[in-house]
């Protein structure tokens, strides 16, 4: 019953974040932990509105300001990373919603394990860095990772039916973003706002440039992998304009299942709140005559070479994922500071991965250790 949950949200103000507020305040399941980087504005108020017995803000500054405010409440408030692995292991929690964007979510994402939580998991970033050692705790600890990414959140949905029998394939489906049809001259002067503006998701900066770029699908492709335990061959890319087919699954005989709905991320994610039981939801509701077309092209390999940058990480395992994510991360903030150009995010993501050797079973100091060389790596080359 989700009313008898407790949840910890890590993220809370993001985009993910505040969309899991308004699902679990519909559902009204209770918030022991809400934490933010540094919005304290919002935070303050959501705190108020929730009562959470833990409000954490990452910035230091931003937490003495965060104190300031809610001095007037019981409401405990922390800073830093301490903050943050607190309220991801708290032993109140029933559930915790990792909304941070970024490698910022991987250390909670492995407290909350520890502690026994379940986790409903927006924070894709964690699974490309370090998705053998989480998969391996969630394993030890008996917890479950309950996907919130739409994609995932489908296939998840689609293997409800499979009854035991495996799958042969993943589909993923992809928008193709703000960029999608355009060629790689044209793609060479994209500004960040351009980058930022999707057509059919609202979502945070980074994650936004990431769509641009297709480095999500990437991203996802990686996800997919360690949480459906597929080869990268077993997963397919499909450009999917509408974002009304979310991904599909096929099996051995060649069926092929979907799981469709308006392109709403509060369904995925109270989904995973919710998991196995289903609620109404305010999402609106589908109507296919009203979509009218689905449609449906390969990626365009050329102008967006990142998804094959992923391929070739996710089929080394080992640590080319946290490489892949490292350097794309530095890259999408030098872009979006207006550094660097569109085309150079994956050609400084491509660069790193060739530079930093690969490591077959990486230890978690191994994960941390690449992910700082390959953000170094890619301030190196932005000089050149
Ligand atoms: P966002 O930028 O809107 O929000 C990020 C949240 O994390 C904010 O609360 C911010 O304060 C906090 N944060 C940022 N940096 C931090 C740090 N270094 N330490 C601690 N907290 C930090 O991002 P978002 O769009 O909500 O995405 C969150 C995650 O969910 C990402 O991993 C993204 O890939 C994934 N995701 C998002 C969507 C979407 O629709 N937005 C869909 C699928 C998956
Ligand atoms: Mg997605």
């Amino acid at each position: 019953m989700i009313e008898n949950k407790r949840i910890s949200i890590l993220g809370a103000t993001g985009s993910i974040g505040t969309q899991t507020i308004d699902v679990l305040q519909d559902a009204g399941a209770q918030a022991v932990a809400l934490t933010t980087n540094r919005n304290v504005r919002l935070l303050e108020q959501q705190a108020r509105a929730l009562q959470p017995k833990l409000a954490v803000a990452s910035d230091e500054a931003a937490a003495k300001a965060l104190k300031t405010a809610l001095a007037d409440t019981d409401i405990r408030v922390e800073s830093g990373t301490e903050g943050l692995l607190h309220a991801a292991s708290l032993p109140e929690a029933d559930m915790v919603v990792t909304a941070v964007v970024g490698m910022a979510g991987l250390l909670p994402t492995l407290a909350a394990i520890e502690a026994g939580h379940d986790i409903a998991l927006a924070n894709k970033e964690t699974l490309v860095c370090a998705g053998g050692l989480v998969m391996q705790a969630a394993a030890r600890k008996g917890v479950k990772i309950l996907p919130v990414d739409s994609e995932h959140s489908a296939i998840f949905q689609c293997i409800q039916a499979a009854q035991g029998n495996r799958l042969h394939k993943i589909i993923l489906t992809a928008s193709g973003g703000p960029f999608f049809g355009k060629t790689q001259g044209e793609l060479a002067g994209v500004t960040p706002a351009q980058a930022l503006r999707h057509p059919n998701w609202s979502m945070g900066a980074k994650i936004s440039v990431d769509s641009a770029t297709m480095m999500n699908k990437g991203l996802e492709l990686i996800e997919a992998m360690w949480l459906y335990d597929l080869p990268p061959e077993q997963i397919e890319v499909v450009v999917h304009r509408e974002s009304i087919v979310h991904s599909l699954i096929e099996f051995a005989d060649g069926a092929v299942l979907a799981q469709l709905g308006m392109p709403d991320m509060r369904l995925p994610i109270q989904y995973a709140l919710t998991y196995p039981a289903r609620l109404s939801c305010k999402t609106p509701r589908l109507d296919l005559a009203q979509v009218g077309n689905l449609s449906f092209y390969p990626p365009d390999g050329q102008a967006f070479p990142a998804l094959r940058l992923a391929r070739q990480a996710a089929g080394r395992k080992g640590g080319a994922g946290a490489v892949l994510n490292g350097a794309n991360e530095a890259a999408v903030a030098l872009f979006l500071e207006g550094e660097i150009g569109f085309l150079d995010i994956p050609r400084l993501v491509e660069q790193a991965l060739d530079d930093i050797p690969d490591q077959a079973q990486p230890t978690l100091d191994d994960v941390l250790a690449l992910d700082r060389a390959a953000r170094q790596a890619v301030l190196r080359a932005k000089k050149l």
